[in-house]
């Protein structure tokens, strides 16, 4: 037990000295400005072409919600990812070995793949447990009650993303984290992914809305740049001129757009299909929620949990009960801690406030008298 308690807190020592670093010392690997760089082209994106054109800048909770993206991305979420996960896998790994005496790590096929091929199958790996992890949020009573704060936002933008309670970040790093590190894939390796997920969340709660043909066209530019510059371990061109470079950058643009472009929203999530998934209003046959994808959409159109039924520009987001749910950062991290608060039914008895499952079907709400 020991050694798990001295990978946690070696974790927690080293990781400090690594965020003052961070942001002390600027670099093409720092999560800090990675995040005000992202954010800070989006927010132009919202100003310059708006889908919600009347939505006020900055929108409501704009500033709640940017203390929020630094505090769990860039300050608790890296610290889960960093010390947490370490000893959670440490103590998979030696739960299976001692249980089966087959160790998982060692297994691994992946140690001697090229870097593009174990962050591409890791990119996949991690969004669909991230999916599973999501859909879990919402079936779950207790789950829900924390991802109650990612849901009560009523405008949405890509700050939206980040606005999520600080066990969500136990919650998912730890649970992710298991096949990832599993698969011998660290934080440092994975910053391409981790980037770009953070992008694509940005994108998906952003008020703007892009066609496919520029999405696809954006991802192909990305691959372009990886193999133009012979990044993670690609070798498709040797001692490349600059010609030849921006060719394969250009050529690469030129395929996302016109083959990916079509089928972008059906592979990637996007704000026309996220918007849903904050709809105040679920259909009757979907109370656990739809569209749970975070960077890709095929999870939600595979398990047929996708619902896009029109342009939801501008539906109704929360869900019922938000007009008690606190508004603030304190109070929002507080609830599903403490006790949930009693209200009064309509002239009955105090009473513990309503799940989802009892709004849903009132038939079940507690009446006046019953127990
Ligand atoms: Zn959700
Ligand atoms: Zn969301």
């Amino acid at each position: 037990m020991e050694h798990y308690f001295n990978l946690f807190i070696n974790g927690y020592k080293g990781y400090f000295n690594y965020l003052w670093n961070d942001i002390t010392n600027p670099s093409w690997h720092s999560y800090f400005y990675w995040l005000i760089i992202v954010s800070a082209a989006f927010f132009v994106l919202e100003v310059v072409i708006p889908w919600r054109k009347k939505q006020s800048i900055p929108r409501k909770d704009f500033w709640l919600d940017t203390f929020y993206m630094f505090f769990n991305f860039f300050l608790f979420s890296l610290i889960i990812y960093n010390a947490a996960s370490d000893v959670v896998v440490n103590l998979f790994n030696d739960g299976i070995l001692s249980m089966t005496g087959i160790n998982l790590k060692a297994l691994n096929p992946m140690q001697t793949w090229p870097l593009w091929a174990i962050l591409l199958i890791g990119m996949l790996v991690r969004d669909f447990v991230q999916w599973w992890i999501h859909r879990l949020l919402h079936k779950s009573d207790f789950l829900w009650e924390f991802h109650k704060v990612h849901h009560s936002v009523e405008e949405m933008g890509f700050a939206a993303q980040l606005r999520y309670h600080w066990m969500e970040n136990v919650v998912y790093r730890s649970l992710e984290y298991i096949p990832l590190a599993l698969m011998g894939i660290g934080l440092y390796d994975f910053f391409i992914i981790h980037i770009f997920a953070l992008a694509w969340g940005h994108y998906n709660h952003a008020n703007i809305t892009v066609s496919g043909r520029l999405t696809g066209g954006i991802v192909g530019g990305l691959i372009g740049i990886l193999i133009a510059n012979s990044l993670v371990d690609i070798t498709l061109l040797n001692n490349p001129t600059l010609i030849t470079q921006l060719l394969t950058i250009g050529g690469c643009i030129a395929i996302g757009a016109f083959l990916l472009g079509p089928f972008m929203k059906m592979i990637f999530n996007s704000p026309e299909m996220h918007i849903w998934h904050h709809s105040y209003h679920l259909p009757s046959d979907r109370r656990d929620g739809i569209n749970f994808g975070l960077t890709l959409a095929i999870w939600d159109y595979l398990f047929d949990t996708a619902y896009v039924p029109h342009n939801g520009r501008a539906i109704k987001l929360g869900f019922q009960g938000m007009d008690q749910f606190p508004s603030d950062f304190i109070g929002q991290n507080l609830n599903g801690i403490r006790k949930k608060p009693e209200i009064v039914f309509k002239g009955g008895p105090k009473k513990r406030l309503p799940t989802r499952k009892e709004i849903d079907n009132p038939v079940h709400i507690p009446v006046e008298g019953e127990e």
